[in-house]
């Protein structure tokens, strides 16, 4: 049966996770698997009280463990352990991953657990290699500036990469010092709860990393508000990002990341690969059916190819096997619930009706499950909610350009500036747009992550604040004290 499964019959951690152990709560929160819409249990929701009992159980082991103050290599050591478990135990994270979520059980193995154990092996290895710096003052006095853990960080992450969201805020907060209380979506919470199992069967001393499960507004407020959370880490929406943002503005000052939406543009000159540049827009808008936060959404191609672009990006959209999660051959997402599924039909539908053109896709599939067909969407214009609005879904529209500047008028978001794809065999036009391009992360001739995490990710604009990933994210989990000695 190789990694596909029964999903009628996985045993899942149904629980918060506090003090190292499960603590069993009533599920409250409806959760039904987005392959089938069939319902298979209930998220629990943490109040205030238990919130405070996961801060105080971290902060009682930040305390008994040392963990900040301990030989760094120790935390390293810790942490590859917990890597390695999350590599030998990949199978059955998988299989709790693909259960509750959009991710496909034959991408996981291989693709987001191994990825997030190798990123985790990447922080470690910070531990013990940033640190102070003394600086330069005059003879008469010595200057330091001390690198300190926060203590407690808050962290809030999405549904769509559950695991490796879970992955970029645990792995430098913990390598950094710190304890991590963190809230998963209330749609994919188990993954997360099982990771934190393996942490303390590595050794990660109890109470470092607990999980706290529920929804936004009582989990998450209670969480990001609490004046012990010394700093929050978020991934997800722009409009949960604000609230955040407000709430800690009410109740408190601290940092705060802010990893948010994004609508991202993909700008093709005739003189690119064509082929290629087709391959790399419709692979990342089918990935996880475009429920990416980098999704490829935006096509705007130099008019003379674009007929012969369009028929490319068509023949790969139609050229999919969609399927349930645990099925290994499946190779196409659900949508992760009916409300977003209907949410997409409603905006593709409303751009139709003003005028737009759907070349392909446009509707829900006829099957069970929340599947969406990849749609393609033209003639539309600049102001249109298809081409400002995160869908989230596998939805592409495609604009035509005459010359550069139209193109970077094009591509220039009014709110959002998280990737950007640019396909050109023009090396001086690359370096031109990707120095003009308002957006964290620009791909070239190319619209995917790699594994080199030393490169940060985050938005510009309203996309976010700060960074997940490289040596930011790490640093970003740290505070400095400056010192000034007479001496
Ligand atoms: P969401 O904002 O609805 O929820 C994300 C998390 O925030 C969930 O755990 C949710 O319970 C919590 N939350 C919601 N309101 C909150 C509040 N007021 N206070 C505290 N917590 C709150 O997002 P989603 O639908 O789960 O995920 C999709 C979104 O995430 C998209 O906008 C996507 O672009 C974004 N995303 C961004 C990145 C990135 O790196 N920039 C990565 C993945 C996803």
């Amino acid at each position: 049966m190789g990694l596909s499964f029964d999903p009628d019959t996985l045993p899942l951690p149904i629980g918060h996770f506090i003090g190292g152990e499960l603590v069993a709560a009533p599920g409250e929160i409806r959760m039904c698997r987005p392959s089938d819409g069939k319902a298979y249990a209930g998220c629990p929701i943490a109040g205030p009280d238990l919130v405070e009992q996961a801060i105080q159980s971290a902060k009682a082991a930040l305390k008994a463990s040392n963990w900040a103050g301990v030989r760094p290599r120790e935390r390293v050591r810790v942490l590859h352990a917990w890597a390695d478990l999350i590599e030998a135990e990949a199978d059955t994270l998988a299989r709790i991953e693909a259960l509750s979520s959009t991710r496909l059980i034959n991408q996981l193995v291989g693709g987001d657990i191994a990825v997030t154990a190798e990123q985790i092996r990447f922080f470690a290895e910070f531990a013990d290699k940033e640190g102070s710096d003394v600086v330069p003052t005059d003879d008469a006095t010595f200057g330091m500036i001390l690198s300190e853990p926060y203590g407690i960080v808050g962290a809030i992450t999405p549904w769509n990469f559950p695991v490796s969201m879970a992955g970029w805020k645990l792995g430098p907060a913990l390598a950094a010092g710190n304890a991590v209380v963190l809230k998963p979506s209330e749609m994919t919470p188990f993954s997360t709860v099982y990771l934190a199992e393996l942490a303390i069967r590595a050794g990660l001393p109890a109470g470092l990393f607990n999980v706290v499960l529920g929804d936004g507004l009582t989990t998450g407020t209670a969480l990001t508000g609490h004046p012990e959370i010394a700093k929050v880490s978020f991934t997800g929406s722009t409009r949960a990002g604000s609230a955040i943002m407000e709430n800690i503005a009410r109740s408190g000052i601290k940092p705060v990341t802010l990893e948010l939406g994004g609508k991202s543009p993909q700008i093709v000159f005739k003189d690119a690969d064509l082929s290629k540049a087709a391959d790399a827009i419709v692979g990342s808008l089918l990935f996880n059916a475009g429920q990416a936060c980098v999704a490829a959404t935006r096509v705007i191609v130099e008019a003379s190819v674009a007929d012969q672009f369009t028929e490319a990006l068509v023949a790969r959209m139609t050229d999919i096997s969609p399927g349930p999660t645990w099925d290994e051959a499946t190779r196409y997402s659900p949508i992760i619930s009916e409300r977003q599924r209907d949410r997409i039909d409603a905006i593709v539908g409303a751009a139709i009706e003003n005028g737009g053109r759907c070349v392909t896709g446009g509707k829900p599939m006829d099957r069970q499950g929340y599947f969406y067909e990849p749609t393609l969407l033209t003639d539309l214009d600049q102001s249109s909610p298809a081409i400002l609005e995160e869908i989230f879904g596998p939805v592409l529209t495609l604009q035509t350009f005459k010359d550069e500047e139209e193109a970077m008028a094009l591509a220039d978001h009014p709110t959002y500036g998280l990737a950007a794809g640019l396909f050109t065999s023009d090396l001086s036009r690359t370096i031109r747009l990707s120095r003009q391009l308002q957006a964290g992360t620009i791909w070239v001739n190319r619209y995917s992550r790699s594994r080199d995490h030393i490169l940060p990710t985050g938005g510009y604009k309203r996309s976010g604040i700060g960074k997940d990933l490289g040596r930011e994210a790490y640093l970003a989990n740290r505070k400095t004290k400056s010192v000034l000695i007479s001496l």
